[in-house]
Parts: C-alpha cells; sequence; structure tokens
C-alpha cells in the first residue's frame, strides 16, 4: 500500500509553498524529488540543491516561480534535457517535467515522452532516489515511495526500482552511481544489484569519461575511500577505469623472496592521506603514487625484488592517464605528477641521518607542495610491524622538523636565484651565452650545498670567484665593488 504519511517539516523552507502555489496557477502539479528527499530522512543536513518534478512542463513552472519571487530571479533552460534551473539565495532549484524514458542500445542518452509521477519515479536510479513529496495544496508534503524507498534508507540499502539488469544496461553510470552512493552514505548495495552490475560491466563503455570521473571524484571524495574503490574492483569496473592499478595486484615469490601487493597497499594509502587532507588531488597522488610498480618490477638474484625508476615511470603513466580520463592537464596534472615522482625521496632521508643540504634540496625540487609529499609519506607507512611503524613516523617527524628549521633560514621554497643572469652578464661584459647559465647553476648548487648562504652579497663574490674559474676576466667595476 502506498504511504499516507506526511512530511512538512522537510518543506519548511517557504519556497515549497510558493512552489506549489506556482504549480497551481499554472494547472500543474509538482513534487520534490530525489536528493533533497532523501537526504533529509537520512539527517544529513540541508541540501542546498533541489529537485522539483512537474506533471507538465518544468521550464513552464520555473519561471511561474520565478515571476512570484521578489527578487525575480534568471532562470537558465536547458531546452535539450526540457529542464530549467534557477537560484534564491543559496539554493538551487531544477525543474523537469514528469517523463518517461527509453533507451538506445549505443547511448545513455534515453528517448523522454511526457510522464506520470509514477513513470518519472520509474526511470530514477534507485528506490532512495525516488522518494518524492507533494507541494499541492491538500496533499502538502505527503509521501509518495511506491517502491519502498523508506525502507531502504533504514536497511541501508542500494537497490533500482525495475530490473537492475536492464536499469544498468540503460544507463551504465548508473553502476558507478551505486557505488559511489554506497560508499557515501555507508550502505550496501542489493545483492541482485551487485551481480547485475559485474555482468553489465562492459556497457560502461558508452559512458563519457567526464562523466565516469565526476563520480570516481565523489568515490575519492568520501571518509574511506578503499569502501567505493574495492567494489569498483569487484565488479571488474575498476579493470576498464585504471586498470593501471590492477597491474598491481599479486604477490609473487621466487627463492623465498616476496614483495607486497602494492594494489592493496593502495588502497591501505589513500585511506590514511584520508584522514590528513580533504584535497582531492593528494588524494588522486595517494592513489596513483605506485602505479610505476607495475612495469618496473624485477627480480634480482642479490637485491630480491626492485621497481628501479618506478616514480618517473609513474610520473609518466600519470600523464596519460589524466588524459584518458579527461582529467585537467593544467597544474593539478603536473601537481600530482610531482607527487608521484618524488613519493620516495623523504623516505631515503628518514633512513639516514639527515643532513642539512638533503632537506635545501628536497624543498626545492619540491616546492609548495613540501608539506603534501611529506603527508603523502606519511600516509604511505602501511608496515603492520609496530615498531617499524613508530620509527619510520619519528623519523618523518624529525624530517618536518628539519624542514622548518632550515626553511626559515635559507628560504629554499620559492627560490629565486640572487644574483640575475643580467647581472652576470653586466659583471663579466658577456652576450648571451652558456658561461651565464654554467655560473647560475653554480650558484644555486652552492646554496643548496650549505657552501654560501641564500643571500646576495655572498652569492655575488661566488660569481665573480665562479668566473675567474672558468676564465672570464670580471669587468673593472664589478671586482672594486666586491673583492
Ligand atoms: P547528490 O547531489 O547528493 O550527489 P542526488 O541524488 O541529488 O545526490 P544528482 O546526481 O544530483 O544526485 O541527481 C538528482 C536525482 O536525479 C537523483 O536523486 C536521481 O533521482 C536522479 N538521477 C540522477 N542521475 C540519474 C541516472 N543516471 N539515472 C537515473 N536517475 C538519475
Ligand atoms: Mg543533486
Amino acid at each position: 500500500m502506498p504511504s499516507e504519511k506526511f512530511y512538512t517539516e522537510a518543506l519548511e523552507n517557504p519556497i515549497f509553498k510558493l512552489i506549489g502555489e506556482a504549480a497551481g496557477q499554472e494547472g500543474i502539479q509538482a513534487y520534490v524529488i530525489g536528493g533533497y528527499v532523501r537526504d533529509f530522512f537520512l539527517k544529513r543536513g540541508q541540501k542546498k540543491d533541489i529537485d522539483v518534478v512537474a506533471l507538465g512542463s518544468g521550464i513552464r513552472l520555473a519561471k511561474a516561480v520565478a515571476a512570484k519571487l521578489p527578487e525575480k530571479p534568471k532562470v537558465t533552460v536547458f531546452r535539450n534535457f526540457g529542464t530549467a534551473m534557477l537560484k534564491h539565495g543559496d539554493l538551487q532549484l531544477e525543474f523537469v517535467g514528469a517523463r518517461k524514458e527509453s533507451y538506445n542500445r549505443d547511448s545513455r542518452k534515453p528517448v523522454v515522452e511526457d510522464g506520470s509521477l509514477e513513470d518519472d519515479q520509474n526511470r530514477r536510479d534507485f528506490t532512495i532516489n525516488a522518494l518524492a513529496l507533494s507541494l499541492q495544496g491538500d496533499s502538502f508534503g505527503k509521501l509518495s515511495d511506491p517502491f519502498g524507498g523508506l525502507a531502504d534508507l533504514e536497511r541501508k540499502c542500494i537497490r533500482t526500482p525495475l530490473e537492475p539488469s536492464k536499469t544498468y544496461s540503460d544507463d551504465p553510470l548508473r553502476m558507478i552511481r551505486a557505488i559511489r552512493f554506497a560508499a557515501q552514505l555507508q550502505f550496501e548495495i542489493e545483492k541482485a544489484s551487485l551481480e547485475a552490475i559485474s555482468g553489465q560491466r562492459n556497457r560502461l563503455k558508452i559512458v563519457s569519461n567526464e562523466r565516469i570521473t565526476e563520480e570516481l571524484h565523489k568515490i575519492l571524495l568520501t571518509n574511506q575511500p578503499s569502501v567505493g574503490l574495492e567494489l569498483l574492483h569487484r565488479t571488474g569496473l575498476l579493470n576498464l577505469i585504471i586498470p593501471e592499478l590492477i597491474a598491481l595486484k599479486g604477490i609473487e615469490e621466487i627463492e623465498g623472496q616476496r614483495h607486497k601487493d602494492n594494489f592493496w597497499h593502495t588502497l591501505e594509502v589513500v585511506d590514511n592521506i584520508s584522514r590528513a587532507t580533504d584535497d582531492l588531488w593528494l588524494r588522486w597522488a595517494a592513489l596513483l603514487h605506485d602505479i610505476g610498480k607495475a612495469p618496473t618490477k624485477r627480480f634480482d638474484k642479490k637485491a630480491g625484488w626492485t621497481f628501479h625508476g618506478h616514480e618517473y615511470v609513474g610520473s609518466k603513466m600519470v600523464y596519460k592517464l589524466f588524459k584518458r580520463l579527461k582529467l585537467p592537464l593544467n597544474e593539478k596534472l603536473k601537481y600530482v605528477q610531482k607527487l608521484v615522482m618524488m613519493s620516495s625521496r623523504p623516505i631515503v632521508l628518514a633512513n639516514d641521518y639527515v643532513t642539512d643540504s638533503a632537506v635545501r634540496r628536497l624543498i626545492f625540487d619540491a616546492g609548495e607542495a613540501i608539506e603534501d609529499l611529506m603527508t603523502l609519506c606519511e600516509a604511505d607507512i602501511t608496515t603492520k610491524n609496530p615498531k617499524k611503524q613508530k620509527k619510520y613516523l619519528r623519523n618523518f617527524k624529525l624530517v618536518r622538523e628539519k624542514i622548518k628549521e632550515v626553511e626559515q633560514r635559507d628560504h629554499i621554497r620559492n627560490f629565486q636565484p640572487p644574483v640575475s643572469g643580467e647581472e652576470i652578464m653586466k659583471a663579466f661584459k658577456l652576450k648571451p651565452s652558456r658561461e651565464i647559465g654554467i655560473i647560475k647553476d653554480a650558484i644555486k648548487e652552492a646554496i643548496l650545498d650549505g657552501e654560501i648562504p641564500n643571500e646576495r652579497e655572498p652569492a655575488l663574490r661566488f660569481m665573480l670567484k665562479k668566473g675567474m674559474e672558468i676564465g672570464l676576466t670580471p669587468a673593472a667595476e664589478a671586482t672594486k665593488e666586491k673583492k
């Protein structure tokens, strides 16, 4: 039996009454549906985006609502989708006409026709996303829950309104959405659904990479991304999206020597880093930090398992992966590449006695990313040996302290050469030539090695010395001042 329950407390914001009135004037009915209703029942805090479905034209309803609002907001119409959007305060309202959908095999864009509320609920991805609250007159606040979505919220269950195989085959993006909601809400995906996802996984090829990564980002931003990643792995989707990670799976043993399973290690690192940061790109770096290990894996009779150069190979792979997944090819890419490239550097420091010059070089190479690099390295500690774990963490703490100390003194982080190329040219009456580069480089190296401080006067003196060493003659003014 359809429930006859009313939930007016979900609709306290006056905007809902106003939408109901606007719909009444248009002679149509309107409902709030989807995420807003779901999150109300989950007490996930007030959602700012609200989906409204109209039994009639969503675009006309949006315009009628805008006309009734004192600030007369602009209505953005998406004719292709038959939807309209307007902003009211911090709320974003989306309007759509109730519709019935049918799908072609080769596209996730449905053929749509006008439909009833029930048709519209049928086309929704999950029962928990098909809950609707009425906005009109006497039925204001009445819940429509044809598929038992409320019970699924209580059971913490992700289930499709219609037959799962068909639901996922029609629009395969729903496969990743199911996993994303399971991960975000800490719900279970119903067995039949999970099996359908595995069975339909190859349908993913009709989904654009942009839409896939949008959901992937949401999975990576959950508290414990391994939950979603593990589901992607179990259903075979991860192998279609990021096969580079699946290639890390498995443990090999030769002559009694084993290496760790770098896939499960990676998931642990992502969970670890997610306790330390909400930054999406730092989490991406954690996910990809070891991808170079599959192609570089070797067994050496003396050294055992090695992954020489995996950081460099990995950073190259990051570029290809970003390109393929339509991730931004801008400074975000460079940042992730840099962290992957440098991901083993602090470990070496933490093993040995930490010298100032090693720390200066680390800061110089990492620049602004130095703190994040340390966070990544700390997350990378997944040893189950408590003694080792303690030791590594203590060493990294020392490295962090040293970084602070050295940075305060030497200001390497945003290193600007203390002597410019022009000054070198002037000092030796040079035209643009390779000597200038040699001297500039020598100054930088001397600073990083701690031979001279990162200051102007010592750098100028060093410049003169170095220039003469390589056979240049300083101009008279230059020597007069600096000798
Ligand atoms: P959130 O915005 O918190 O991620 P949401 O439920 O609002 O969650 P949206 O992607 O904003 O998710 O979609 C709004 C609603 O539209 C969903 O609740 C669902 O009813 C429906 N929906 C979205 N995408 C699909 C899809 N691919 N197939 C079927 N229904 C969908
Ligand atoms: Mg939404």
